[in-house]
């Protein structure tokens, strides 16, 4: 999506500190981060939020846990937690689908 600023991210035409890429998910550093490590990790294929994503994501969906926890892998992260928000009303800011890898701190449960 032209407008979409994950989509630029991914793109290359608004810098990010990359952690992972491959041919479907990209992971980079959150800009405000809320943990000592926060990453974030998307499909390079605009997905608007998780309540869009269809039978045919499925498979992408997987990669971008998967590749959520191959991050938190190489980062020595023993301890982390995988979050993602789903519309406004749930802490949704950025309309393309990402989950949030927070580590490094003790987490509290339940999240507020
Ligand atoms: P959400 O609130 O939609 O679940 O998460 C959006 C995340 O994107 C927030 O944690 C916010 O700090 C991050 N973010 C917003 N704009 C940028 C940006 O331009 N670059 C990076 N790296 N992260 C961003
Ligand atoms: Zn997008």
């Amino acid at each position: 999506m032209s407008d979409c600023l994950f989509c630029k991210i991914v793109a290359g035409e608004i810098p990010s500190r990359k952690v992972y890429a491959d041919d479907r998910i990209y992971a980079f550093h959150d800009i405000a981060p809320k943990a000592p490590t926060h990453v974030l990790v998307v499909p390079r294929r605009h997905i608007g939020r998780l309540a869009d994503a269809g039978a045919a994501d499925r498979e992408l969906l997987g990669d971008v846990v998967a590749g959520a926890a191959s991050v938190a892998r190489d980062l020595g992260l023993e301890h982390y937690r995988l979050v993602i928000n789903n519309g406004e009303g749930a802490g949704q800011t950025v309309f393309h689908l990402h989950v949030h890898l927070l580590g490094g701190r003790p987490m509290a449960w339940p999240p507020g």
